[in-house]
């Protein structure tokens, strides 16, 4: 099944071959919301352009297809991209080089890429993919209540379990003191960068968190110099639901147009449109969470009073489910016992019904017809999303005619942050040096022996 499903991806991708193909094989890669039509021009049309630039250019248009295929052949990339084969093929020597694409053996399928054909004689494929083992990146998560930190590769082929687990201080300062003492049993010298997730309103460009309602020490705290600090490493800050977003995109490139909603210790939401996603010109999206509802007069971590993340985020849920049972204990699992036994009550019903509202309401201004939630709904029975989806079918003016989804899904933060290091960090779009660029300030000793190190050779540096 997997193989046929990824055979017929790449069918599709090779169909489209030409002009078009050579566009969306680099279009594909832009997932941060990044864009540049002068690097989608470059594809195949070097007159003119920089080498360097259009060799990086390549390097995503392959790196990219790489994603969303998830394996391919060396004249699947080929053609899916557009270049000529020993263009492909010169440019994923690089790569795998450089320890961010690997080989590996896969059975060949029959003619039509259907499952149970076999090749002649059986013989194995050499087939290419994202690095899987390898670990590249330092994944830091930090949580309201507890901050994770992982060493992550290029693509992880699962979601990441955290290697470091700690309750997150309450002052920058302490936290940088526990992450310096946690890193310092953590072998993260050689790791290319670090990738890390927060919650609230975050400036990714700058690396600023501008305003972060339910982590507000986070706001004003210089987190890429307290982390850089520590690690020593290039440090991207991502904003958590963005992280999760990205995840779930690079699991199901099929999904190419979706508003994620993410149910923690807050509600909030990330919009993936085209493949990647949606940015605007705040660094402000996606925040569901925070739309007032008439009637309600909890106080928000934002200074507001009846946002209705005050009565679906965790905690809010389970005020109400206090507020109703003072008799139970105030647990999820509790809640979710309730929920089997008596079905959804009205407290919840109404919390429901009106977030469906509000979630049908941006389905229509953006034009999108997929939700996905993840999150603390995955604890609860079905009947709760079956609620919150029938309400959104009701609101989304899509569902009169077409279909409207709504599904449930994991959420894949570790492998969201390594799209964002590929994108950002390995080989990232225009002019910025990447992470290639890092050793030239350094002697020609340290440059040596950190290129052995991570597989890079030296004088690929001092090309960089
Ligand atoms: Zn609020």
């Amino acid at each position: 099944m997997v193989m046929g499903g990824r055979r017929e991806k790449t069918k599709r991708l090779l169909r489209g071959q030409g002009r078009g193909a050579k566009r969306r094989g680099n279009a594909n890669f832009r997932r941060t919301g990044e864009t540049s039509g002068n690097e989608r021009k470059m594809i195949g049309q070097n007159k003119g352009a920089r080498p360097a630039n259009l060799r990086r250019s390549n390097e995503r248009a392959l790196l990219g297809l790489l994603m969303r295929l998830g394996v391919a052949s060396r004249s699947d990339l080929a053609k899916a991209s557009g270049m000529s084969q020993p263009t492909a093929g010169k440019i994923t020597a690089e790569l795998m080089k450089l320890g961010i694409v690997q080989e590996i053996e896969e059975p060949v399928s029959g003619p039509n890429g259907r499952p149970g054909e076999s090749a002649p004689l059986g013989r194995p494929g050499r087939m290419l993919c994202l690095n899987r083992d390898q670990p590249r990146f330092l994944g830091i998560e930090l949580d309201v209540e507890e901050t994770r930190v992982a060493a992550l590769p290029i693509a992880p082929t699962a979601e990441q379990s955290w290697s470091i687990v700690f309750a997150t201080p309450s002052h920058p300062e302490a936290w940088q003191k526990r992450l310096r003492q946690e890193l310092k049993k953590f072998p993260h010298q050689d790791l290319w960068g670090a990738l890390v997730s927060v919650p609230g309103i975050v400036d990714e460009k700058n690396g600023q968190v501008l305003y972060s309602p339910n982590l507000h020490w986070s706001e004003g705290a210089r987190l890429p110099d307290l982390i850089r600090e520590v690690c020593g490493l290039p440090v991207l800050l991502v904003q958590e639901i963005r992280a999760l977003a990205l995840g779930h995109l690079a699991a199901h490139p099929e999904c190419d147009g979706f508003l994620l909603v993410d149910f923690g210790y807050g509600v909030g939401g990330a919009i993936v449109e085209g493949g990647k996603l949606y940015s605007s010109p705040l660094p402000l999206h996606g925040e569901l969470g925070h739309t007032p509802v008439p009637g309600n007069q909890r106080i928000c971590g934002c200074g507001a009073r009846g946002c209705v993340e005050t009565l679906l985020s965790r905690p809010g849920m389970l005020a109400s489910f206090a507020a109703a049972h003072p008799d139970q204990p105030r647990t999820f699992a509790a809640l979710a016992g309730q929920i089997r036994s008596q079905g959804l009550e009205a407290w919840l019903i109404e919390s429901l019904d009106t977030l469906s509202s509000i979630i049908a309401g941006a389905l229509n201004v953006l034009g999108l017809r997929q939700v996905v939630l993840t999150g603390c709904l995955n604890e609860l029975p079905p009947a709760v999303t079956q609620r919150l989806a029938d309400g959104i079918q009701r609101g989304a003016l899509w569902a009169r005619f077409g279909q409207v989804t709504c599904e449930l899904a994991p959420r894949r933060r570790a492998i969201g942050l390594a799209a964002v290091g590929l994108d950002r960090l390995v080989v990232p779009s225009g002019h910025q040096p990447g992470w290639r660029g890092r050793d030239l300030g350094h002697s020609r000793k340290n440059a040596a022996s950190r290129a052995r190190r991570s597989r890079l050779p030296a004088a690929r540096q001092k090309l960089s």
